[in-house]
């Protein structure tokens, strides 16, 4: 198999949150998938992709699995899942 890009990836793993994001019963295999090809070449995901999901256990959030807390500027997202915590700084200039 042929080494993607990390353009060529971005495009995969943007395709992988679309299809977590209809699908919840597969939606953490998505993620999974979706970091393992990051991971491959590198890429950073952005911020507003990792809060989408618990690092930990790759649960894809939704309003079922998750609470979200702000404390200090800081995103608190807790995984019902695993129980874990995620947090996140809140950019000021933030659109
Ligand atoms: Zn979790």
């Amino acid at each position: 198999m042929k080494k993607l890009s990390k353009e060529e990836t971005m495009n995969k793993v943007k395709e992988f949150f679309g299809l977590a994001s209809k699908d919840k019963k597969k939606a953490d295999d998505y993620i999974r998938k979706a970091r393992n090809s990051a991971m491959k070449v590198n890429l950073r995901l952005p911020s507003e992709m990792k809060r989408r999901f618990c690092k930990h256990c790759n649960s894809y959030f939704n309003s079922e699995n998750s609470r979200v807390r702000t404390r200090e500027g800081k995103l608190i997202y807790t995984c019902l899942k695993c129980k874990k915590y995620s947090r996140f700084m809140i950019k000021k200039n933030e659109k």
